[in-house]
């Protein structure tokens, strides 16, 4: 008696499926590789990107907001930079937003880079050269000048 079309399908069926579990299951430690570890490697490799890029970015926060001595000419004088706030009783070179001295609390000072005019770090304008300028819009001090426009393509500097 021949089995019916029904059974004999289903032998069928499980001599396809009986081997395909044996290829699965020979193929698990690579599954595992691909499904588990890979996964895994690519979270740490992300992450990693991750911390670099905020590692990164607190490093140069780091270096803004932090005042540094004022180097010294031949004759140990302190030489301040154009256009940086600085402390001239203790040498020290303040970021773009600092406006006061950390040590007595005393207003800081700015040079002209123009006509090397001291004036307070809290006024944006040079009185002898009346040129503007805005300390702490970028990491380096900006100069605005009325009759600039922005660059042609006008992409944002980041
Ligand atoms: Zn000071
Ligand atoms: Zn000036």
């Amino acid at each position: 008696m021949s089995p019916d079309p029904w059974t004999s399908f289903l032998n069928w069926l499980q001599t396809l499926i009986v081997p395909d579990w044996n290829a699965i299951i020979q193929m698990l430690p690579l599954l595992l590789i691909l499904g588990v570890i890979g996964p895994i490697l690519s979270l740490m490799m992300l992450g990693q990107v991750w911390y670099l890029l905020h590692r990164r970015r607190g490093h140069v926060r780091v270096a803004e907001i932090e005042p540094t001595p004022a180097e010294r000419n031949a004759d140990g004088d302190a030489v301040f930079p154009p256009n940086v706030p600085f402390c001239e009783t203790h040498a020290i070179v303040y970021p773009p937003n600092a406006r006061s001295c950390e040590i007595d609390g005393a207003d800081l000072s700015v040079r002209c880079p123009i006509d090397d005019t001291v004036r307070g770090a809290d006024q944006q304008l040079c009185r002898a050269c009346g040129t503007r300028y805005v300390l702490g819009a970028s990491q380096a001090p900006l100069v605005v000048r009325r009759t600039g426009h922005p660059p042609a393509g006008g992409a944002a500097v980041a």
